[in-house]
């Protein structure tokens, strides 16, 4: 594992970035609704985005919704919930859908069977529910239970755990199949893919990205399949100023041929 300062210097036009957000480009606070990414780090992330001509999404677990009001003004490239929602670079939308009766029927089931452990949180998205216990950890098992009776009965689902949150998602979409379905097109096609996580979740963006012969980065402790680690999110912030100087002495000193 090596600790790493910066991408290899090579120029920007080699490069793609994928970044998860909390817990990489922002900092885990006690409830989701209270994360945001500094205003100097969306300008660095800005400046990233002009080097490598738009090759920088962001693949989360929270829906494309909150992913651009998190990253507003910017106007990324977006993997939500997991992959099941997706924005490519040129504005299309890519979306996995749960069969409406399905979702009612797995909404009312979680629903009935949260209600009597307090502090945990439903949170309902497009194609997933997330199950929240990070204000009662005393109900993890009983939490993890509640998840494996339903994807017991229904085998469309899968389940996702990360920190302090199991997911029940469809299955066939995640990070990896999102980063996968980036990298076929322009402009991630034919570049080196990068991507920084933290949780269990990009593991499987971290296995797509070393299929690619790209630089998987994991943020924090904990087993990884990631070949490179930050300590934290400010180690982030840190990498990303650097890179981004990189690429600025490299484009000086040969803009032409840097930019290809
Ligand atoms: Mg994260």
């Amino acid at each position: 594992m090596t600790v790493v300062a910066s991408v290899p210097p090579l120029s920007p036009g080699r490069y793609a970035f994928f970044f998860d957000l909390d817990g990489t480009l922002a900092e885990i606070q006690p409830h989701p609704d209270s994360v945001l990414i500094p205003d100097t780090v969306k300008k660095t992330l800005k400046k990233l985005v002009d080097y490598c001509d738009g090759a920088v999404a962001l693949v989360s677990g929270r829906s494309m919704t909150e992913l651009d009001h998190l990253s507003a003004p910017l106007h990324l490239p977006l993997a939500g919930v997991h992959g099941a929602e997706r924005r490519d670079a040129a504005g299309i939308s890519h979306a996995t859908q749960f069969d409406a009766d399905l979702k009612r029927r797995i909404a009312s089931a979680l629903a009935t069977e949260l209600q009597p452990l307090k502090g945990a949180h439903l949170e309902k998205k497009s194609a997933a529910f997330a199950l929240h216990y990070r204000q009662a950890p005393q109900y993890e098992k009983a939490i993890w239970q509640i998840a494996e009776s339903l994807a017991a009965i229904h085998e469309e689902i899968d389940l996702q755990p990360g920190k302090c949150v199991i997911e029940v998602k469809l299955k066939g979409s995640d990070k990896g199949t999102a980063i996968d379905a980036f990298m076929q097109e322009a402009p991630f096609i034919g570049r080196i893919p990068v991507f920084l996580g933290d949780d269990l979740t990009d593991e499987l963006g971290f296995d797509a990205v070393n299929r690619r012969q790209g630089i998987s980065i994991k943020v924090g402790d904990g087993e990884t399949r990631a070949q490179r680690r930050l300590e934290d999110v400010s180690d982030v912030w840190k990498w990303l100023d650097n890179t981004v100087r990189q690429f600025k002495e490299i484009d000086a000193g040969n803009p032409e041929e840097n930019r290809q």
